[in-house]
């Protein structure tokens, strides 16, 4: 099971109120001890094999470090088995700030697996950001894309300019700010409001060379590589980036759309080319359509 945890819980601002936190958020959930489950397998591929795996996604591309930090403080606690997070260093600091803070409160909680989230090709809509140049927008909109987004991504104030000179510069008024980048996880909700179609869609791909850095560092357990399973050679490419690095982490998964039979043909086509140089676990994730990047 994976939890997409928007919108993001307010700031968190003592021991008292993680805890309090972590147990509305656990409710059905006991929290895991480490060792638990680990006979033959870590515990989080113990819990993958028994169907109970719990990994709460920050976001491929959501990037407020504070936010991350508190999401992984309180879902450690909850007993998640790993949090999937941006493939970027800030994030994944943040992410294991969390941990080891829950890990401070409750020093037997099993610490999840730090997952980073990349891509091979641009289409994946989870690798997107919002952009518009409010300065563009008709000053007295009634801005639904601030209304919609629910991450809180979008911010505009309306401000007077000019004056100085009131005959030749007279008074006007504009919107200022716009997307807040490193929250904008692009989920899509305030493309279709904008009734200026001012909001076009950013989409990206991460480096390679960062995240084979990334996967090197010991807080970070496994990756999931977004492909589209429209171009196997955009996935060996990215592979083949990630060289000898991908033998850091304990778990490599794939995620792709379930195209029906010709998926099947992708998924070797794609084991071919990990094959060599896979030496953790390997999940496949056939999410039919993406998960964070939620309207598509
Ligand atoms: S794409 Fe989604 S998260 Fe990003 S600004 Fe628009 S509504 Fe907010
Ligand atoms: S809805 Fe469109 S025009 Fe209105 S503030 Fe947002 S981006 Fe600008």
């Amino acid at each position: 099971m994976a939890v997409a945890p928007f919108p993001p819980p307010p700031l968190l601002a003592s021991h008292a109120a993680v805890r309090a936190a972590a147990s509305r958020v656990a409710a059905s959930r006991t929290i895991r001890v480490a060792g638990e489950d680990s006979h033959q397998h870590p515990p989080q591929v113990a819990a993958l094999r028994r169907g109970d795996w719990v990994k709460l996604i920050c976001g491929a591309s959501f990037e407020d470090a504070a936010d991350v930090r508190n999401l992984s403080l309180v879902y450690t606690l909850a007993g998640v088995d790993c949090i999937d997070c941006a493939a970027d260093k800030s994030v994944v600091s943040a992410v294991n700030e969390g941990i080891d803070v829950a890990a401070s409160i409750v020093p037997e909680v099993q610490r999840p697996w730090v997952m980073v989230s990349v891509n091979d090709d641009c289409r994946d809509l989870h690798f997107r950001k919002a952009e518009f140049d409010p300065e563009d927008c008709p000053p007295n909109c009634s801005k639904p894309c601030e209304k919609v987004c629910p991450a809180d991504a979008i911010s505009l104030k309306r401000v007077m300019v000019g004056g100085e000179h009131a005959q030749s510069d007279p008074i006007c008024d504009k919107l200022e700010d716009g997307v807040i980048m490193e929250r904008c996880y692009g989920c899509g909700r305030c493309l279709s409001v904008c009734p200026y179609d001012r909001i076009s869609a950013m989409s990206y791909v991460r480096d390679p060379a960062t995240t084979a850095e990334l996967l090197k560092r010991s807080d970070v357990d496994a990756i999931e590589i977004h492909t589209t399973g429209k171009g196997i050679g955009m996935f060996s490419t990215l592979w083949n980036s990630l060289g000898e690095s991908i033998n850091n982490v304990k778990l490599v998964a794939v995620s792709l759309p379930n195209a029906g039979a010709s998926t099947i043909d992708f998924m070797n086509a794609t084991y071919m080319i990990m094959k060599s140089n896979l030496e953790g676990y390997n999940l496949w994730q056939l999410d039919g359509r993406p998960m964070s990047g939620d309207i598509g």
